[in-house]
């Protein structure tokens, strides 16, 4: 197994059957030596440097039914919002002088924020702080709304692709969502020229480690800016309500594995990852991860955009408590530092 974690580093890419063996072949003692290596990579791209965005949920009204998600549309015990404009914007102005220059724009497929809508929004966002970064993460559209966001000004584009395996994506979704589709708007993203972010949810229900073999090898070829990953963890009122959470280790060794993959990478240790640890944060940094979202909505809304199971939005999860935040990430010898924090081509 070392010596497939010596080929993954010297040339970045493994055939399926490496990735399979290297998946299901983790030991504790090959992820120690994975994240030592992984952590110096990361040390060599971007230095002690830990970014922040600031994570605005600004709806939870959704038109899709993703099997796993708390927010999806059939899910009656939802509380449903949706921020206005000036709650959105207010929450930008207190990210700002709290040092966040990223703004992350994450909801649900809500037909009330038209395309021209979000365009107005991202167009005053940028206009109000010309030196931060937006980020939407707002599900499939077309290639045409992607650009007129562009145009407007978003800098980044969150899409997980979820499972790079078509059979999976279609177990883990309803009959009119599609792989292909979901595949093809990253490539638009991409060609538009937005900063792109792919990325899987670790032990989805179905999953083993010949579908994590294929989100290797898709994240590869689409050479993304960014990817997210975090454990998958159920939500009572969804279809796999019942099924078992992703692990810890799973989820720090293919973080440790993104980062020797991809060097120069964004890669944020999730708030999935802090949920189903205290010190998830910190061990997901320590593996290879160099970015943190803490939460910037309203508090009165936190609780509402329940993807899953006691989903944390308090304490360091909290965009208000970035001393906490980094005070915990110089206690690993890291820093979080007031940036946009780009992704910076190796
Ligand atoms: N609607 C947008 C989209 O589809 O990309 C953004 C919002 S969506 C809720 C954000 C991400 O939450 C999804 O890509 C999915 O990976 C993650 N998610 C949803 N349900 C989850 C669960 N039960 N456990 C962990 N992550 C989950």
């Amino acid at each position: 197994m070392k010596a497939l974690i010596d080929k993954l580093e010297k040339e970045r890419a493994l055939s399926r059957d490496e990735w399979i063996a290297l998946i299901g072949g983790r030991s504790e003692t090959l992820a120690q030596d994975l994240f030592r290596r992984a952590s110096a990579v990361r040390r060599r791209c971007y230095g002690d440097e830990v970014y922040v965005r600031g994570l605005i949920e600004f709806t939870n009204c959704c038109k899709n039914d993703c099997l796993y998600c708390g927010i999806r549309r059939s899910n009656r015990s939802v509380s449903r919002y949706r921020l206005t404009e000036g709650e959105i914007l207010a929450c930008c102005r207190e990210g700002y002088g709290l040092g966040y220059r990223t703004f992350v724009l994450q909801g649900g497929e809500d037909p009330a924020w038209t395309p021209q809508r979000l365009a107005a929004l991202v167009a005053d966002i940028k206009a109000a702080h010309p030196d931060c970064a937006v980020t939407l993460s707002v599900g499939e559209h077309s290639k045409e709304t992607y650009q007129l966001w562009f145009d407007a000004g978003a800098d980044r584009y969150l899409l997980r692709h979820e499972t790079a395996d078509d059979a999976h994506y279609r177990f883990l979704h309803p009959p009119e969502m599609s792989p292909e589709n979901r595949k093809r708007c990253l490539w638009d993203l991409k060609e538009i020229g937005y900063q792109v972010g792919c990325g899987f949810m670790v032990g989805s229900p179905g999953q083993t480690p010949a579908q994590l073999a294929e989100d290797m090898l898709f994240i590869r070829a689409l050479e993304p800016e960014m990817v997210g990953i975090g454990p998958f963890i159920p939500q009572r009122d969804t279809p796999f309500g019942g099924r078992p959470a992703g692990t810890l280790e799973l989820t720090l060794f293919l973080l440790g594995l993104l980062r020797l993959m991809l060097p120069d990478v964004l890669l944020p240790a999730t708030t999935a990852l802090g949920t189903i640890d205290p010190r998830g944060r910190e061990l997901g940094i320590m593996a290879g991860a160099n970015v943190c979202m803490p939460n910037l909505s309203p508090e009165n809304v936190r609780e509402k955009y329940a993807l899953y199971d006691n989903k944390l939005c308090t304490g360091a999860e909290a965009a208000q408590s970035l001393r906490s935040l980094a005070q915990r990430m110089e206690g690993i010898g890291c820093r979080v530092v007031v940036s946009r924090g780009d992704h910076r081509k190796l």
